[in-house]
């Protein structure tokens, strides 16, 4: 692809989704622009992108410190092509994947935005780093704690974020250390489409790349409402089209069995092919930043992650959504890492267990940068390069809905503890390796290792739950009342 192409993309709005009906100024988009005052804008902005990134081309490209870490919002590990998906609907993510790394087993720190985004750029656990919620309550990350982009910051990074949804907002502090913080405040309407999200992404990165860039692009498309831009709205539903578009939580929910019970498979193959639409969609604008990185002459050098905050339960264990438990379906996610020219992975794909949390201390490795240390992943380059490692435990919690949850996933088995109101617990335990779709709890069959499992459990959370306790408080936000009706009466607030 050309750069005319690609600022033509960046100016117009290809193939994904109808136009924006508002800018990020607020302005109606397109309204009362003449034609050739459009044209005259798009030119001086081609010029102006396309001085800026060729005059900064070499340097960039001699360097490897360009990081950009792609977050697409609710994507399952088994909604890429790279995973297995036969339908495919992301070919340009396994493009990046067939360059780099992939993880098979990465595990996220929640099942829902919040938590699992701040552990993502705090590089701990949601009870350190406190960003979570329980209904119209949210608490902000905890400001002691140094985010991703503060420390890339420091180090002399231009620091970049782009942002859509509520979850992700300079409400909770997750904005801190970027320069720039591109964000959308959106539920599971108001969203920004991929394609406009891309044309906020080139349109900054053209005015703003430096030598040193850490990028953070938060794609939102597949989270509800499923809502897939025409074009993709029937490729993977084999042409069904009803209930019509947007699928929102109540149209889903209203195809469940008057019991409550799960829909008929028709039915939840319609609900992902919709869903498998929203993810094309992303994967397309992911192909767009690759051909503008390419074109730049900086894709080789720069540093890529995939990965995702949350999956989607679609019935496998009576639910729906995400925020409700931490089922594999939910905390099981894409990894992807495409490394700078001259480093070889030794290991194409990886199958250890790694943690979503241990993405920025393999940032800080290869940059060479001192791990803080908050940040208490593990740099996963020894995987990379092939080493033995010893197993490294995923650690989980945080439920938005009903019962506070936390789960410990070891090598093997998989240990999920459910507190009820009256704080009755529950003790689930499965051998993921061999029963990965968590059907079958070994609690009464293996109490020896259920005993074994638990105690490691307890001593973690006992630690983690004394560190946070010496931890000043930190305030949670309500929701507006606005919000708080308007998320009930569409459903997105639960009462379990
Ligand atoms: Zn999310």
């Amino acid at each position: 692809m050309c750069n005319t192409q690609n600022l033509a993309r960046t100016i117009g709005h290809p193939g994904c989704g109808p136009a924006p009906q508002i800018q990020r100024d607020g302005r109606p988009r397109g309204a009362a622009r003449p034609a050739v005052l459009i044209a005259l804008t798009a030119t001086l902005a081609l010029a102006a992108i396309l001085g800026t990134w060729a005059l900064r081309r070499r340097s960039a490209a001699e360097r490897t410190r360009n990081v950009i870490l792609i977050i697409i919002d609710t994507v399952r590990w088994d909604a890429l092509g790279c995973y297995g998906n036969a339908l495919d609907p992301t070919p340009n993510i396994s493009g990046i994947a067939a360059e780099g790394v992939r993880f098979d087993q990465a595990i996220s720190s929640s099942g829902w935005t919040l938590p699992a985004v701040a552990s993502i750029l705090t590089g701990t656990w949601p009870t350190i780093h406190g960003g979570s919620g329980k209904g119209v309550l949210l608490t902000p990350i905890r400001d002691e704690l140094p985010t991703a982009a503060e420390i890339m910051k420091t180090e002399g990074f231009n620091t970049l974020g782009f942002a859509n949804a509520a979850f992700v907002s300079p409400r909770l502090h997750l904005d801190r250390g970027f320069d720039v913080f591109n964000h959308r405040y959106a539920y599971n309407w108001n969203v920004r489409r991929a394609d406009e999200t891309m044309d906020a992404v080139l349109e900054l990165l053209g005015e703003r790349w430096t030598d040193s860039n850490f990028v953070m692009i938060h794609f939102f498309d597949p989270h509800l409402d499923y809502d897939p831009p025409p074009a993709y709205a029937t490729k993977y539903t084999d042409g069904r089209t009803e209930p019509a578009l947007p699928l929102t939580m109540q149209a889903c929910l209203a195809m469940q069995s008057e019991d409550g019970g799960s829909p008929s498979s028709a039915d939840i193959r319609y609900v992902r092919g919709v869903y498998h639409g929203e993810v094309a969609c992303v994967d397309a604008q992911v192909g767009r930043l690759v051909d503008a990185l390419k074109t730049q002459g900086i894709y080789d050098n720069a540093m890529l992650m995939i990965t995702s905050d949350h999956g989607e339960e679609f019935w496998e264990h009576g639910g729906f959504e995400h925020g409700h438990t931490l089922y594999d379906e939910l905390i099981r996610v894409p990894l992807i890492i495409k490394l700078p020219a001259g480093i070889e992975p030794v290991e194409r794909v990886v199958d250890a267990q790694v943690r979503t949390l241990d993405l920025m201390p393999t940032v800080f490795k290869l940059l060479d940068i001192p791990k803080p240390e908050s940040f208490v992943g593990d740099s996963l380059m020894p995987l990379i390069r092939g080493e033995t490692i010893a197993d490294r435990i995923a650690f989980s919690e945080s439920t938005l809905y009903g019962n506070n949850k936390r789960s410990w996933r070891t090598a093997r088995y998989k240990y999920i503890r459910n507190i009820g109101e009256n704080g009755q617990q529950k003790a689930e335990l499965y051998d993921w390796r061999s029963d990965p779709a968590e059907t079958r709890n070994l609690v009464a069959e293996l109490p020896n290792v259920a005993a074994r499992v638990h105690g490691e459990f307890s001593d973690f959370c006992e630690a983690i739950d004394a560190q946070a306790s010496r931890m000043p408080y930190r305030p949670s936000v309500n929701m507006s009342p606005r919000e708080i009706e308007m998320l009930r009466s569409l459903g997105y607030i639960r009462d379990d």
